[in-house]
């Protein structure tokens, strides 16, 4: 038997009659409803007669063993998602897989070890905290103390319901063997974004995930009586951060290549409508693929946000809270991925991420990596009106497919 991408389709829709409700997809990490997604994958995988391993950190591993070398191509998504999301975020890459791991074990001994991925918590849902399966294999979890100390909506710790999953904090790290022998991580995603839409096109190539640099920009100027103080007298914090927020609008622009600078927030004190703003602070959020660029715009910024505090005679202070640099995925697996998305589609585009993927972490772990992106209908993900048309995600089959046959004729030889 040969590929079967209409079977993709099926078992996501299959998926979704088991783990969906009429508000969406209930698939949050660490569940019942997320068991209940894992089982279901188990049982799919039983059929291959393919080994299956949970790690310590709850990502779950089925692996096709190789004959000719311990290396491993791996293919990863996560089955887990955010409450009332969709049903093709994260769950695509691992159904497609699949379908991958499927057509191979029919074919008999691939030359390297295939294995697909399920990473465990991705979306972070339930206790805030992304990226968990992934950033424990790829050694990179450090913030095990705090993580000790978070507690879900209903109060329970986060350490009772991981041990209720058979995961041990401490033991978490103990998941970066499962990389040891990793030659290629591929992996399969939703764009969650317009791009691939208004250009019309289905498929398109990652090129990495963005660097991202978030600030508190803090305007400070004086409280005054908004009715006896004269315009030309008054220290209004909420000036400065107005301007701002127009200018970060024109920095994006001006460096151009998908940057995006976005004030998130603003919240101003005393906030009553007769007095001037005392204290404005703005949450910045500034997105690159390029390090230097992003500096760039980081500092255009702050140069802006100083000269707009000296025309309203206000004072500025900027906080970073969070930073991660720009990921770039693998130049040879992106060629090749081109080539996959091209023989399928007729023509490839390359793109960047905005959102942070597990890919970005196992890249970040120094296994060559590369992503595949499917057209989203409207741009829309984590809700239960995200969509994809069954003929992309057909395609999106197909792709992963040639762009694995690829990766392991290239990695085999
Ligand atoms: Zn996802």
């Amino acid at each position: 038997m040969a590929l079967d991408p209409s079977r993709t389709v099926a078992e996501l829709r299959e998926l979704r009659e088991l783990t969906a409700d009429e508000d969406g997809a209930q698939r949050v990490a660490w569940t019942d409803t997320w068991v209940r997604a894992k089982d279901w994958l188990s049982a799919k995988v039983a059929e291959l007669g393919v080994e299956e391993e949970t790690d310590e950190a709850g990502n779950q591993w089925f692996s096709l063993r190789g004959g000719e070398s311990d290396r491993a191509l791996l293919v990863g998504g996560h089955i887990d998602s955010v409450p009332n999301g969709g049903w093709l975020d994260g769950a695509l890459n691992v159904v497609a897989g699949l379908e991958v791991l499927r057509r191979l074990a029919e074919e008999g001994r691939p030359t390297l070890t295939v294995r697909l991925v399920n990473w465990a918590d991705e979306e972070g849902a339930r206790f805030g905290r992304s990226l968990f399966g992934s950033s424990a294999a790829a050694g990179s979890m450090n913030d095990q103390d705090e993580l000790r100390t978070r507690k879900d909506a209903g109060g329970e710790a986060l350490p009772d319901v991981l041990a209720r999953h058979g995961v041990d904090l401490d033991r978490a790290l103990d998941a970066r063997r499962q990389l040891e022998n990793a030659a290629a991580y591929l992996e399969l995603h939703i764009e969650q974004g317009p791009v691939l839409e208004s250009l019309d096109l289905p498929l398109g190539v990652v090129l990495g995930t963005f660097g991202v640099e978030r600030h508190q920009v803090t305007f400070r100027g004086q409280a005054a009586h908004a009715g006896s103080t004269p315009m030309d007298k008054r220290r209004d914090a909420l000036a400065g951060a107005a301007k701002l927020e127009l200018e970060i609008r024109e920095i994006a622009k001006r460096t151009g290549k998908g940057a995006v600078c976005t004030i998130g927030g603003v919240v101003t004190r005393p906030g009553i409508v007769t007095s001037v703003v005392e204290t404005a602070e703005c949450l910045l959020d500034q997105r690159h693929l390029d390090a230097t660029q992003l500096a760039e715009m980081l500092s255009n910024a702050e140069a802006a946000s100083r000269r707009f505090a000296q025309e309203e005679m206000v004072d500025v202070e900027w906080e970073r809270i969070w930073a991660i640099e720009p990921i770039l995925f693998d130049e040879r697996l992106i060629e090749l991925a081109d080539e996959a998305v091209t023989e399928v589609a007729g023509t490839s585009h390359r793109l960047p991420s905005g959102p942070l993927h597990d890919a970005a972490e196992i890249s970040r772990a120094g296994v060559p990596t590369v992503m595949l992106f499917v057209q989203s209908l409207r741009g829309l993900s984590h809700t239960k009106l995200e969509d994809t048309k069954p003929e992309h995600l057909e395609l999106s089959v197909q792709a992963l497919d040639r762009l694995a046959s690829k990766a392991l004729a290239e990695l085999g030889s």
